[in-house]
C-alpha cells in the first residue's frame, strides 16, 4: 500500500531564540498512517519538535527545508507562518487535532457538548452527531449517562476519555499528542492507547505522540522519533520500532512490490 508522505523534513531546526540550535531534524518523511512516538529525556525539546509540526509553536528556523503536505502540495512550515493567523488557524483545525496531558474541557459545558463541538463546527446535523458520539462513548468505555454529565463531576480518568473522543471526533489528517496519558494509571493509558491505535489503523489517520513511557511506544509505535541530547543541539532520529513485527512485514512487501 503505497503511504503519503505528510512531512517531508530535508532539515528542521527550532529555537525559541531565532538560532535554530535547540533541536535538529534530518531527512525524516512522516507518512500517513502510522503512528509515531517521540521519545527523549525531560527538556531535550520533544514538545517544542511536535508543537512546530502541528503549526502551534512557530519556532522553526526559517533556513529550515520542512514542509508539510496540503491537500497535495507541500509547503514550507516556516513561511506559512508568513500568512495571516486566521488562515493558520484555518489549517491547524482542519488538518489537526491535538492532544494534552490535562484534557483542557470546557468547565462550564457538559461531557456531551464539549464532544459535539467539533462535529458542529463542521455542520454536522446535530442528530447525527448525538449517534456518532453514542458509537466513540461505547468505544472508549464510557456509559452513555455521561452525556449529560458536567465535567467538573467526572474522574480523571473519565475527563481524559472525553479529551480523546473530542480530538477524534472530528475531520483531520494529523493527531499531535503530548503525553495524553500522563496522568492516569499504567492500565487505563494502555487502554487509552489501545482504542487510539484502532482509531488511527481504522481510519488511517497519523498520529505523532510525546511519551515517557517506554512500554507503551513498545507497545503501540510504529515508529520511534528518539530525540537525542548532542553538545550543541539535540537531535531527533527515526527508527523502527523492532517490537513491531506487523509494520516490518508491511514495509518489507512494499520493499519487494517496488522490486517486482
Ligand atoms: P520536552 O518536551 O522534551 O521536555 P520542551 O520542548 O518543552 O522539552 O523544552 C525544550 C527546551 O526549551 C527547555 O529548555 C525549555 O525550557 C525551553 N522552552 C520551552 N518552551 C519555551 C518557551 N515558550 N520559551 C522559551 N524557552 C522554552
Ligand atoms: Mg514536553
Amino acid at each position: 500500500m503505497h503511504k503519503e508522505v505528510l512531512y517531508n523534513i530535508q532539515s528542521l531546526k527550532c529555537s525559541y531564540d531565532g538560532t535554530g540550535e535547540l533541536v535538529h531534524a534530518n531527512g525524516i518523511n512522516i507518512e500517513q498512517g502510522n503512528i509515531y512516538f517521540v521519545l527523549g529525556k525531560s527538556g531535550v525539546g520533544k514538545s517544542t519538535f511536535i508543537e512546530a509540526l502541528g503549526l502551534m509553536n512557530d519556532t522553526m528556523h526559517e533556513q529550515s527545508n520542512c514542509s508539510l503536505n496540503i491537500d497535495g502540495r507541500f509547503h514550507q512550515i516556516s513561511k506559512l507562518w508568513q500568512y495571516p493567523e486566521m488562515l493558520i488557524s484555518k489549517i491547524r483545525a482542519k488538518y489537526f487535532s491535538f492532544l494534552f496531558q490535562t484534557p483542557n474541557l470546557i468547565d462550564y459545558y457538559s461531557a456531551g457538548e464539549n464532544m459535539i463541538f467539533p462535529l458542529l463546527l463542521e455542520d454536522v446535523d446535530i442528530e447525527d452527531a448525538k449517534n456518532i458520539i453514542a458509537d466513540y462513548v461505547a468505544e472508549f468505555d464510557l456509559p452513555l449517562s455521561i452525556y449529560h454529565k458536567d465535567v467538573t463531576h467526572l474522574s480523571g480518568g473519565q475527563r481524559q476519555r472525553v479529551a480523546f473522543i473530542r480530538a477524534l471526533i472530528g475531520d483531520y489528517n494529523i493527531l499531535i499528542a503530548d503525553e495524553p496519558t500522563g496522568n492516569l494509571d499504567a492500565e487505563t493509558g494502555d487502554k487509552l492507547f489501545e482504542t487510539l491505535q484502532n482509531h488511527i489503523k481504522t481510519h488511517n489517520k497519523t498520529a505523532i505522540v510525546v511519551s515517557h513511557d517506554t512500554n507503551l511506544a513498545r507497545k503501540y509505535a510504529d515508529y520511534f522519533l528518539t530525540v537525542k541530547e548532542c553538545r550543541n543541539t539535540n537531535i531527533v532520529e527515526l527508527s523502527y520500532n523492532p517490537n513491531n513485527d506487523h509494520r516490518a512485514e508491511t514495509d518489507l512487501i512494499n520493499e519487494i512490490q517496488t522490486i517486482y
